[in-house]
């Protein structure tokens, strides 16, 4: 049984696909939108005034970069008149004077700043970008001064596992009050990269260690929330509280998805705001409704008590590794295919031994993507 349909109350609005920075674990697809194909301001005006009548109560607006839309502070007030939470979740580079500031005065509620590393070098070459370091650095700061609560962002993956604990002295003295160590999830550019990000297991053993005792020493000064390796996991994620169940994305062309690799399921095809609402998208939209609950369930999942749980994990990663988007997430230790995610870990383990191809990222970008030589 189906549990009934309740309305959203997440949303992540992802601005612009355009980006100073070029991670090579982006979320974002690798057919980046030009800034050509974003909707204007009044259409994300309509679309946030009807996702606040549907009952979202909090909006993550992202990109992309979403402070190189130059109606960033317009768009926080229009949300934020409505009554809904606003958090900015911004790379931190190249924002100019005054602007952070405007966004608090516009109503800003939160902001979430990445850094690619604990280290200026590692920061810098993550991200493709000369002195992204010391830029995000004075935008914490400035964050800060402008009374905004800050949560620090810290996409783990090979290049900076070993940064844990200098990540968490980092968020602790930038005045925190969040710190996010999130293993990278391999969708999107991730995949693309994955043989040059996949740490190795002794230090996701010994990142899983520091987190726990830092959380331990930390209690009531900092919070820190800690995303695992899928990979290494035994149990999946609930991926986004499970599917189109209490939170959806846009992108910046207005097509709603349940999550961020939604489109990488090629059975699936997704609606535009503007043609239609946001609730009849929500209510009626077939893709919406395709893993909705548990009936789509295949055994394992059907007959298994974490069904509500997990939600049967990802279905873009049952996709990307089962090539079965109802297939059971592999990262599950039932999954009949589970062991394919030690081969993969081990591929990813021989392939970074070979010198040459070590290191070798292809950078996020709009354009054609080039695989590594
Ligand atoms: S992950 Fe990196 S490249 Fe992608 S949007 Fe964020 S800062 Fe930009
Ligand atoms: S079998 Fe399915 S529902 Fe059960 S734990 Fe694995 S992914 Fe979750």
């Amino acid at each position: 049984m189906s549990e009934p349909l309740l309305p959203p109350i997440g949303m992540l609005a992802e601005l612009t696909h355009r980006c100073p920075l070029q991670c090579p674990y982006c979320s974002n697809p690798l057919e980046l939108l030009k800034a050509n194909r974003e909707l204007d301001t009044q259409t994300w005006l309509d679309l946030f005034l009807q996702a606040a009548d549907l009952g979202v109560l909090q909006v993550h607006l992202s990109g992309g970069e979403p402070t190189l839309r130059r109606d960033l502070e317009q768009l926080i007030a229009g949300l934020s008149a409505r009554g809904v939470y606003t958090n900015l979740i911004t790379a931190g580079v190249g924002i100019a004077e005054g602007r952070i500031e405007a966004f608090a005065e516009a109503g800003l509620d939160h902001l979430q700043l990445s850094f690619q590393g604990a280290r200026p070098a590692t920061t810098d070459r993550i991200g493709n970008h000369k002195g992204g370091h010391e830029k995000k650095l004075e935008t914490a700061r400035r964050a800060r001064a402008a009374g905004l609560p800050l949560t620090i962002n810290a996409p783990i993956h090979r290049h900076n596992i070993e940064e844990v604990p200098e990540f968490i002295d980092l968020a602790l003295s930038l005045g925190a009050e969040r710190l996010e160590i999130a293993n990278v999830q391999y969708a999107g550019w991730a995949l693309t990269n994955r043989d040059q990000l996949m740490p190795e297991r002794d230090a996701v053993e010994r990142q899983a260690e520091i987190v726990a005792a830092a959380r331990e020493r930390l209690t009531g000064i900092m919070n820190i929330d800690f995303v695992p390796p899928d990979y290494f996991a035994i149990y999946p994620k609930p991926c986004m509280g499970g599917w189109a169940r209490d939170a959806f994305m846009v992108t910046p062309d207005g097509t709603v998805l349940p999550c961020h690799a939604a489109q990488t399921i090629p059975s699936l095809s997704f609606e535009r705001f503007g043609p239609r609402s946001l609730a009849d998208i929500w209510t009626d939209s077939p893709a919406f409704n395709a893993f909705r609950g548990t009936d789509w369930m295949q055994q394992p999942c059907r007959s298994c008590e974490r069904r509500e749980i997990d939600w049967g994990g990802c279905r873009c990663q049952a996709m990307a590794i089962a090539g079965d988007a109802a297939a059971t997430d592999p990262a599950c230790a039932k999954s009949p295919i589970h062991g394919r995610m030690a081969m993969l870990i081990d591929e990813a383990q021989r392939a970074a031994a070979v010198p040459s191809k070590d290191e070798q990222f292809v950078y996020r970008r709009i354009g054609v993507v080039t695989e590594p030589a």
